[in-house]
């Protein structure tokens, strides 16, 4: 039996036979906060700060940054807010950097790999939030990670960060947990090396089902191939949530796959502990989350694995939402 919406607005997300997750929101702008905590969300799993680089000419300053973020971490108390580092590039451009154009801006000089290549401007964001994280309970997430190499230089820019704020005699969490995207195959498959050098992971599903099926996702004329339920992805998604649990961290999706009722069912008997969403859909998740068992889910999710296509993968699990609510 399905509750009115509002009325689960305070109740946990917890399956029939309780099992817990994790229901986070995705934010882009700081004026998006009423709205999270408007549909009871656990915190925030995804904090897009590209923002911050929009429409000027200079860039955010360290302290500009800090008040943002020392915002959040206040307004969210113990709840975690996730704040994922600058991801530029790819669909995301800003003006004043002035990038050289690339033949293929998904697979070039973005995020991370950006990031990496301008100490400057990524050592200023890693202040910030290092600074703001004293006031509430703020993690780090970094974008695009494709390998371990990458994600150990991004760590030792965040002990770099903790050293220079040390020296100026400033606070920060010295225990601040660090998180990476996974949204590249290459890390997807290897999320069992990665698992050791992280607190948590959260599954970019918007990138990784463009870079695992080689369709662009700003492309129109290949969208029909932009499927979420190709059993390639379903795997991906299996061996990510199974390599995280061996190593005992949790694992979390943000990208647009969790927000969606039938594959929530998927995501959920795979084992994923936080679906993080536009706060918009948060409650129609929990709906769901709380309308069935975690085994019925398991078992729904092992069958789906089985399927040949993400067309039967996609009518199974419609009908198996249709049948629960
Ligand atoms: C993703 O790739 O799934 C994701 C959440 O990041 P973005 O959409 O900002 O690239
Ligand atoms: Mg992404």
């Amino acid at each position: 039996q399905t509750e009115t919406l509002a009325a689960i607005r305070n109740l946990p997300a917890q399956t029939t036979d309780g099992r817990h997750v994790t229901l986070a929101a995705n934010i882009e702008f700081p004026d998006e906060i009423p709205s999270v905590l408007e549909h009871g969300a656990d915190g925030v799993g995804l904090y897009r700060t590209e923002y911050f680089y929009m429409n000027r000419k200079d860039l955010p300053v360290e302290d500009e940054q800090f008040e943002a973020y020392k915002n959040l971490a206040t307004t969210f108390g113990d709840k975690p807010v996730i704040v994922r580092t600058l991801d530029l590039g790819g669909d995301k451009f800003i003006s004043q950097f002035n990038l050289p154009k690339e033949m293929s801006p998904f697979m070039g000089w973005r995020a991370i790999r950006f990031c990496l290549g301008r100490p400057d401007i990524f050592k200023t964001q890693l202040r910030a939030i290092l600074r703001a994280s004293v006031f509430g309970n703020l993690k780090i997430m970094f974008p695009m990670i494709s390998g371990v190499e990458e994600l150990r230089r991004a760590k030792e820019m965040v002990e770099e960060a903790k050293k220079e704020l040390k020296g100026r005699g400033i606070a920060y969490n010295a225990g601040i947990e660090i998180g990476a995207m996974i949204e590249v195959p290459s890390a997807a498959l290897t999320s069992d090396v990665l698992a050791r050098e992280v607190g948590f992971f959260s599954i970019g599903t918007n990138d990784l089902i463009q870079y695992a099926l080689a369709v662009d996702r700003t492309n129109e004329k290949i969208a029909y191939l932009y499927e979420p339920t190709h059993p390639a992805v379903l795997r991906l998604v299996k061996n990510v949530v199974e390599a995280g649990h061996r190593a005992n961290i949790w694992v979390g999706m943000c990208g647009e796959m969790s927000s969606e009722p039938s594959l929530a069912i998927l995501l959920l008997g795979l084992g994923l502990d936080e679906f993080s969403m536009p706060s918009a859909s948060l409650l129609e998740i929990k709906n769901v989350i709380r309308a069935i068992s975690y085994e019925t889910a398991k078992k729904i999710a092992e069958e789906a694995l089985g399927l040949a296509t993400g067309q039967e993968v996609n009518t199974f699990l419609t009908s198996r939402l249709k049948d629960l609510l």
